[in-house]
């Protein structure tokens, strides 16, 4: 039998848990530009097994059930947003390759990025929330006139990582509308990466674009199509769901729980983070339950968590006054990340009733108000 690391996280209620929490808090204020990618912090998930929870048995994961993923994602996001949020690019990534009918996109790539000797990361959301407004598609897919396999041009707009990726799941669109998802490795000349664009947070995330020049895409880098809505086709597929809601409230905890710190010295912060704790948990509730259930409505459920890491963090700035605003003060870097939530992966009817609210427009009847 393999031998168990120390370190390693195998159940939500470890203690070992804590100890991986603790170790993440510490070094979030570390990660602040493009040259910072937390590196470290993304080894200790790897040693801890983090990357394994995601996945079921049969694919090398622990098969930790929907609640146990939520709860885990909960807990890292509160420790550090940054780590935890590369960390679901890369588990889309190994979801999208570990659910493909074509077992060559595995065979190459799952057991290297589950052990964290290779990194992955996605870039699909011109398929779902970016660019949807353009007339022609940003990556464009053509059939190879050897018939063996397509040609990939153009953008992937949002790419997390991409710089440090060994492996990118990118989609794309056919003249005739049909999609492919593909694991295109990036050691191509063909393929050009972003380092990282300068963020309002989450900067050393290394977001960046990435542009593809009639990039040969063979059949066993396939991961599902040529079809129409390739996103919905196979296991780890969905996108939006409850991943970004459990992000969004995991940083509210962060910032309920300096709350609840001040409060024990300034009582007149104790009700507010006794009520401001109550909606968190409240809302945790909601969200593990939905992830048991299976169903849910993850709209509403991301509404009131955007509502929430915007309250709760910007209580936490009030309570932590001046020196909240000082650089290197955790409640700034939260004010900045509870933003990020206005924009990654969010449904249009979350930001149409987002901006009623921030209009005072009836969000029951927004066409009254709205052309
Ligand atoms: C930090 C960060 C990391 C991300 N990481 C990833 C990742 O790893 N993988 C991935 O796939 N995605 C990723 N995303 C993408 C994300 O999920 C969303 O798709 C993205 O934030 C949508 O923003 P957009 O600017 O592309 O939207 P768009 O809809 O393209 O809007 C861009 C601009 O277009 C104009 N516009 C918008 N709508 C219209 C319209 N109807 N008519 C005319 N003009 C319009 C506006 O001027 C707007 O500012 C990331 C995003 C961020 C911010």
């Amino acid at each position: 039998m393999a031998q168990r690391s120390p370190n390693e996280v195998l159940t939500p209620d470890d203690a070992t848990f804590t100890q991986l929490c603790e170790t993440l808090a510490r070094g979030a204020e570390r990660w602040r530009t493009p040259a910072d990618w937390p590196r470290e912090a993304l080894a200790t998930c790897a040693e801890a097994g983090v990357f394994r929870w995601f996945l079921p048995v049969a694919d090398g994961g622990l098969g930790w059930s929907e609640a146990d993923q939520t709860r885990g994602y909960l807990r890292l996001a509160a420790a550090d947003l940054t780590t935890t949020f590369i960390i679901t690019q890369f588990i889309g990534a190994c979801r999208r390759i570990a659910g493909s009918d074509n077992p060559e996109p595995a065979r190459r790539w799952l057991a290297r990025l589950l052990t964290g000797d290779a990194f992955g990361t996605v870039g699909i959301s011109h398929l779902t929330t970016s660019r949807r407004h353009l007339r022609t598609p940003v990556l464009r897919v053509t059939e190879d006139p050897s018939g063996e396999g397509f040609r990939l041009s153009g953008v992937a707009p949002w790419v997390t990582g991409a710089i440090h990726a060994d492996v990118i799941v990118l989609a794309g669109t056919l003249e005739d509308g049909r999609e492919l998802l593909a694991a295109v490795p990036t050691d191509h000349p063909a393929m050009r990466r972003g380092d990282g664009a300068e963020l309002v947070a989450l900067s050393a995330s290394c977001t960046d674009q990435v542009e593809l020049d009639d990039y040969l895409v063979t059949p066993h880098m396939v991961i599902a199509g040529p079809r129409v809505d390739v996103m919905r086709a196979g296991v780890g597929a969905g996108t939006g769901g409850l991943q970004t809601s459990t992000l969004a409230i995991g940083l509210a905890r962060a910032a309920v729980e300096y709350l609840t710190q001040e409060g024990v010295r300034r009582q007149e912060l104790a009700p507010v983070a006794q009520r401001l704790a109550a909606e968190v948990e409240e809302l945790e509730g909601r969200l593990v339950a939905a992830a048991t259930q299976g169903v849910c409505d993850a709209n509403a459920i991301r509404g009131g968590a955007n509502r929430l890491v915007m309250r709760t963090t910007q209580a936490a700035m009030t309570a932590a006054k001046g020196a909240g605003f000082v650089q290197g003060h955790p409640v700034g870097r939260w004010c900045r990340e509870a933003l990020f939530f206005l924009v990654w992966s969010c449904p249009q009817p979350v930001a149409t009733e987002q901006l009623c609210e921030l209009a005072g427009i009836d969000t029951k009847n927004p066409s009254e108000h709205l052309a």
